[in-house]
């Protein structure tokens, strides 16, 4: 006797800052991967017209707001991917410059975005979940142009590589991709100067495709660089010295 064969179950997934650039090339991506795809972004029209594309679901919302964080994860039945992606910049090199409206503004965004995120959505993600956040080489090295930027990417790939071990334990995969410089609205006026310089973009589904690589790898606590000529690389991060006094050699805090 034949016997049916159950439909593949598709896959639940949410992308913050949905609506454009980066993000909205991963909601692409995943949908073609066969996701059901929940759009959320601060950009209410612009979340609606990315959903619509792909059949998804758009929310307007505010990742920095941990009530809004309540809410989404009220409204989801299931999760089994989610891209912590939405980010901003200062747009200045200069502290003197940052407003404390500014400064409070990206620490929000890029920093309570996630770990938010993170804490609202792990319920819904334990026992095989995957999340990644979309970092930057802003994150792995040094960025005069905006400190604050580069703190808040740094803070991201410390977070995913000390978060990872606590949400292995609870069956879900945590990992960060850092691109380069991606061809979006996020780059304002400096675009412009790129060109004319000649300096290679990544495109926004080169980082797309750094997320499913980081999304089907199976590890986790990882960062994975993205460059034009090389989408998803596995860094390697250098150790840090241990205690150099006799009989301290390789010991770890025991913490
Ligand atoms: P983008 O400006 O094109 O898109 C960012 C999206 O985030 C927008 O749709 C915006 O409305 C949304 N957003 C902003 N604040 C939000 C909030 N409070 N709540 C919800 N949504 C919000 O920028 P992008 O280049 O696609 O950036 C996406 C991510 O990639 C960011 O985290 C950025 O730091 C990172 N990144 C960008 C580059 C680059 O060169 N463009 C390089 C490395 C990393």
């Amino acid at each position: 006797m034949d016997r049916a064969v159950a439909p593949a179950k598709r896959e639940a997934a949410l992308v913050t800052g949905g609506a454009s650039g980066i993000g909205r090339a991963i909601v692409r991506r995943l949908a073609q991967d066969g996701a059901d795809v929940v759009v959320v972004d601060v950009d209410e029209v612009g979340a609606r017209r990315a959903a619509e594309e792909v059949g998804g679901t758009p929310v307007a919302a505010d990742v920095a707001e941990p009530g809004a964080w309540t809410a989404i994860a009220a409204r989801l039945e299931r999760l089994d991917v989610a891209c912590l992606n939405a980010g901003v910049v200062t747009g200045t090199p200069l502290l003197a410059d940052v407003s404390d409206e500014d400064y409070r503004r990206v620490l929000g965004v890029n920093v309570d975005g996630v770990v938010l995120g993170v804490r609202a959505l792990a319920p819904l993600l334990e026992g095989g979940g995957r999340i990644v956040v979309t970092a930057s080489l802003a994150g792995l090295t040094a960025v005069p142009s905006d400190p604050l930027y580069a703190g808040t990417k740094h803070f991201l790939v410390g977070f995913v590589r000390s978060v990872a071990p606590q949400l292995a334990e609870r069956g879900i995969a945590i990992n960060a991709v850092c691109p380069g410089i991606v061809d979006t609205p996020l780059l304002g006026d400096g675009r412009a100067r790129l060109e004319a310089a000649g300096f290679p973009l990544l495109d926004p589904d080169d980082v797309a495709e750094a997320v499913a690589t980081a999304l089907a790898d199976g590890g986790t606590g990882q960062a994975w660089t993205c460059q034009p000529g090389s989408v998803a690389e596995l860094y390697r991060f250098r150790g840090v010295p241990g205690p150099r006094v006799p009989g301290g050699e390789g010991v770890t805090p025991p913490l």
